[in-house]
């Protein structure tokens, strides 16, 4: 078995078509594991069925396929994947790390403080869940009452304070659900993933994902956060701003916006040129500094 010293992936949600915002992590994560010679894996990060649509997982293999990115793995469904995670969330249960939480929403929101994403639970089911009839529990991580940090390559130093700004937070949902906080963990631990590259909207998960591997004692990747595409209302592009999908027979133009996008200055003449011109620009002029350390930039026309 070889080991790799880059492994990078893209882990797209099959909600719609590929737009120009996945576009862009899906260029920057292949470019900078490429220029490192390293392995590039694609993940569907199917697990919530609720928010997925028929045939959008194909159409964005479809979709990179077409735009020239190859994959180096077989690709991994999150959806086929339940039984890691039951195994992971097994581990942290016992060692009582993880506790049974039957609050409801309303319980939750009565007794709760805002934090940086949602409410922080008030730890009511911290010591002790008063199991309520009839009702299934969801499963909650006690977080540290401790700082966490990483060096971000584009970001810089970031840290937070899980319990004073998360709090405990959900890894199984009542409704059986595997948290997207669990599984992106498990996963990336399962491909030897060295390296994450992905949007700079999910900046805010990666010190929960930082904790996630120190308690199952699993590796910590390098991370990369990539400014996100938003239109002019300050949303970031995806299905429920009704982006629009890309077109598939204009490839190199939408490439070419990406690497535009990403502070690659391609030149013009390259956005008529063949899909392999425009990847031999891409592969030889990459570099991951030209990128601005932005957390978004406005596009318009998506
Ligand atoms: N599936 C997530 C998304 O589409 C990305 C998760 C990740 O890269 O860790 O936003």
């Amino acid at each position: 078995l070889q080991t790799w010293s880059y492994r990078g992936r893209f882990a797209p949600s099959p909600t719609g078509p590929l737009h120009f915002g996945s576009l862009v992590t899906a260029v920057a994560s292949y470019l900078e594991a490429k220029s490192n010679n390293g392995q590039w894996l694609v993940r569907m990060e199917d697990i919530d069925t609720a928010r997925e649509v028929p045939g959008a997982a194909d159409d964005i293999l479809f979709t990179l396929e077409q735009f020239g990115f190859r994959w180096d793995e077989a690709v991994i469904y999150q959806s086929k994947q339940h039984a890691e995670y039951a195994a992971a969330l097994e581990k942290l249960v016992n060692s009582e790390l993880v506790y049974p939480c039957c609050c409801s929403r309303k319980e939750i929101a009565d007794s709760a403080m805002h934090g940086l994403d949602g409410l922080i639970y008030s730890g009511t089911c911290r010591n002790g869940a008063l199991a309520k009839q009839g009702r299934k529990p969801a499963m909650r991580i006690k977080v540290p009452d401790s700082h966490i940090s990483f060096i971000d390559a584009l970001q810089g130093e970031i840290g937070q304070h899980l319990a004073d700004e998360i709090g405990d937070f959900v890894l199984e949902r009542a409704d059986g659900f595997y948290a997207y906080q669990l599984a992106v963990v498990v996963d990336d631990e399962a491909q030897h993933i060295t390296h994450v590259l992905r949007g700079a909207d999910l900046i805010d998960s990666t010190p929960r994902q930082i904790y996630l591997q120190q308690v199952l004692g699993f590796a910590t990747p390098h991370y990369t956060h990539t400014l996100i595409a938003v239109n002019v209302q300050g949303e970031k592009l995806s299905k429920t701003t009704q982006a629009n999908p890309l077109d598939k027979t204009k490839p190199v133009l939408h490439l070419w916006q990406a690497l535009d996008f990403l502070g690659q200055s391609p030149p013009q003449g390259l956005q008529t040129a063949s899909l392999p011109t425009l990847w031999d620009w891409a592969n030889s002029y990459w570099r991951i500094s030209n990128v601005p350390a932005l957390r978004h930039q406005i596009v318009r026309g998506f």
